[in-house]
């Protein structure tokens, strides 16, 4: 049987903007609601370090209140979530750990890629400051609560060095960042997973990441190659990309292809796309998975993130077409407890 673990990724937008409430809240809410009404349970990964930042601000005012009661609306979300049996893991985006607030925007830092946001003590000190906040919270419900998988943000992990040895001393045991195929690289990181077969189930990051070891578990995420202009054409994927046009814009810029020549080659070719269930359009979704539901591969690891979650439509789409089909959904801590846990 094949097994899908859905995956959110729970925060605002890269560069800073978007608004808490508007942008991962309500949002969230909305698929929290479709996946009750299918009795699915999320993997969400909490970008812990944007939180613990607007910690430091809870006096500032953002319009509807403090930034404190805003925290508090999101920490009730995610222990209300987890209480639900969703499993709650750790997102880290490392631009946020130096950020900082002026004229009621964020500037956060330059670099953006986890696997390379320092000496391997400065990697460690973040991972460990977003899981300790993570457990701290969810041991508010459940001290028997365990952070067990970490995602990079922007899925830059590489070199990985640095991440599995701050994830041993961590006890963290699973990665779910690598996106099989893809290339970025941008002014801000990048990651070369060109070398990774997207047909893969799981792997061990630390070999992957040149290390001798094989202890812990990635599970990639899953991908199949779609031409950028047809994911550039999907009325989702506009709605995502209007509602956060700076944001769009800076990443595009970030790319460095500034000739219009190269730009459009660009949007011409193909890419590995990520199964995204927020912004993929039901006739991309069909085609993914009727080819996916008959293909050798096992596992899916599959995602969302609130901020581009604009259509309920795509999500209810994914679950109404799965409900007919043999497939087994579970999280990630499910996931490693069945088949890693002796
Ligand atoms: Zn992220």
């Amino acid at each position: 049987m094949k097994t899908f673990i859905c995956t959110l990724d729970y925060e605002l937008f890269g560069n800073g903007s978007g608004d808490i409430i508007e942008d991962i809240v309500k949002p969230t809410e909305r698929l929290l609601a479709i996946a009750r009404k299918h009795n699915l349970k999320f993997t969400i990964f909490f970008e812990a370090i944007e939180f613990l930042k607007i910690r430091e601000y809870n006096r500032v005012n953002v319009g509807r209140g403090l930034y404190k009661e805003t925290l508090e609306i999101v920490e009730k979300q995610i222990i209300d979530a987890y209480l639900a049996g969703h499993d709650i893991q750790l997102h880290i985006h490392p631009q946020w750990w130096d950020a900082v607030l002026s004229d009621g925007k964020w500037k956060v830092g330059e670099n953006w890629s986890l696997g390379d946001f320092g000496s391997e003590e400065k990697i460690y000190s973040v991972i460990k400051a977003g899981k300790n906040y993570l457990e701290e919270l969810i041991h508010r419900v459940d001290t028997n609560y365990r952070c067990i998988a970490i995602r990079a943000g922007g899925y830059m992990a590489q070199p990985g060095k640095s991440i599995c040895s701050a994830m041993k001393k961590l006890g963290l045991v699973i990665d779910s960042s690598v996106v099989p195929g893809d290339v970025l690289l941008s002014s801000r990181g990048g990651y070369d997973y060109s070398q990774i077969s997207p047909e893969s189930d799981y792997l061990y990051f630390d070999k992957l990441s040149g290390c001798e070891s094989s202890e812990i578990i990635e599970l990639p995420i899953t991908t199949f190659p779609l031409r950028r202009i047809r994911k550039l054409c999907s009325i989702s994927a506009i709605k995502a990309r209007l509602s956060n046009k700076k944001s769009s814009l800076d990443s595009f810029a970030a790319l460095g292809n500034n000739s219009l020549i190269k730009k459009i080659r660009y949007i011409f070719s193909s890419q590995w796309q990520t199964f995204d269930f927020c912004i993929l359009m039901p006739d991309i979704q069909r085609n993914f998975l009727k080819d996916a539901l008959r293909s050798p591969k096992k596992l899916f690891v599959v995602i969302g993130h609130p901020k581009s979650f604009h259509d309920d439509k795509n999500f209810s789409f994914f679950m109404n077409y799965m409900a007919s089909k043999d497939v087994d959904f579970c999280t990630i801590s499910e996931f490693y407890h069945r088949n890693f846990k002796a």
